[in-house]
């Protein structure tokens, strides 16, 4: 792979994409004042450059931009049958930016969308008002880091510095009405130093054996890293869950896997996790079709998945037997009614 700052591309987020509602917002002053040499371009609306088309994906996410926008229509959405609910009955996602500056070879977010570009709506209160407003309804499961990875951007935006008081506030007006997930790969360990836990903000750590970051979670976090910054997270007082999702197909798998959890052991107590997830790699068929287009040479994108009802998976015997693998294994450290595993629907 060629260096981020050799010849070949510009550093990222050397320009920023400014839509003209957006320019008026305190928050986008606040971002630029954080990017000083960036050149900024008055754009309409993000779609003009987000949505062109014949983009390149994978050189424009060598060399990313940023767009600053503001959000209309839906700000949230119901959870997809691909995802976790964690038993939790209203569960809702949504997308206070799009892309993500890190690099995962397998990222649905690289079948999602046309451009490599990040996106960051900076109308986050919009977001919280429609929350509000659903939450007069009914309770809410909210996954607040889906189509991004917000903590791998806080220094930019500080957005889950304010979600963690959006819940506070919102727990305070309805005890118990609102739940978010903060799904990430970094580890920010000042950050989970600097913020004050609530019960109502779950950190939910991905983690993943060394050899698969190393082979194709490009720019993230070692593994140890993470570990550290979940133990950070929790002896701050946040509930921690971890991620062993997705779990990828390497030819020594069993020991990758097991070692991780070895590492695992030596930095956490698992009793103290609120839960844990566990799932082998899946995604739509449409995502993986262009993402197979953006990357011929990625050995975990070109896998021969099996195909169920359009969704891509490894073949149901070696799925199961993964699967299966890790819960046993997770089932020795912490009680089974706290192991979620991804169900085929
Ligand atoms: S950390 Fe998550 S959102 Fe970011 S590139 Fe990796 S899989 Fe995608």
């Amino acid at each position: 792979m060629k260096s981020l700052n050799g010849n070949f591309y510009n550093p990222p987020f050397s320009h920023i994409y400014v839509e003209q509602e957006a320019l008026a917002h305190n928050r986008t002053g606040e971002i630029l004042a954080r990017f000083p040499h960036a050149k900024v371009v008055v754009i309409d609306h993000y779609k003009d450059v987000f949505c062109r088309s014949r983009q390149d994906y994978t050189a424009q996410h060598m060399a990313q931009n940023m767009i600053l926008a503001v959000k209309h229509g839906s700000l949230l959405y119901e959870g997809a049958p691909v995802c976790q609910s964690f038993g939790n009955e209203y569960f809702y996602y949504t997308s206070c930016a799009m892309n993500c500056v890190y690099d995962c070879e397998y990222c649905y977010l690289k079948g999602m969308y046309p451009s490599g570009n990040l996106v960051v709506f900076v109308n986050l209160e919009d977001i919280f008002a429609e929350i509000e407003e659903t939450l007069k309804r009914h309770p809410m499961y909210l996954c607040v880091s889906y189509d991004t990875d917000l903590l791998a951007i806080e220094h930019m935006t500080g957005y889950a510095s304010r979600w963690i008081e959006f819940v506070r506030q919102q727990n305070e007006r309805r005890p118990g009405s609102l739940k978010i997930e903060l799904r990430t790969k970094c580890a920010g360990r000042e950050f989970w130093k600097n913020v004050q836990p609530h019960p109502g903000v779950i950190c939910a750590f991905t983690l993943s054996p060394q050899a698969v970051i190393d082979a194709c979670e490009h720019r993230t976090p070692s593994l140890e890293q993470r570990i550290l910054g979940a133990a950070e997270a929790m002896r701050a007082g946040f509930p921690v869950r971890l991620c062993f999702d997705p779990m990828l197909y390497c030819r020594d798998w069993r020991k990758q896997y097991e070692d991780m959890l070895a590492q695992v052991d030596a930095r956490i107590d698992m009793e103290q996790l609120v839960d844990v997830s566990v799932g082998t790699f899946r995604v739509s068929q449409d995502y993986l079709k262009k993402m197979r287009k953006n990357e011929p040479y990625s050995a975990v994108v070109q896998f021969p998945y099996q195909n169920d009802g359009g969704v891509y998976h490894y073949p149901t015997e070696l799925m199961e037997e993964m699967e299966q693998f890790m819960v046993e294994r997770l089932a020795e450290r912490i009680g089974r009614e706290k192991i979620f595993q991804w169900q085929e629907t």
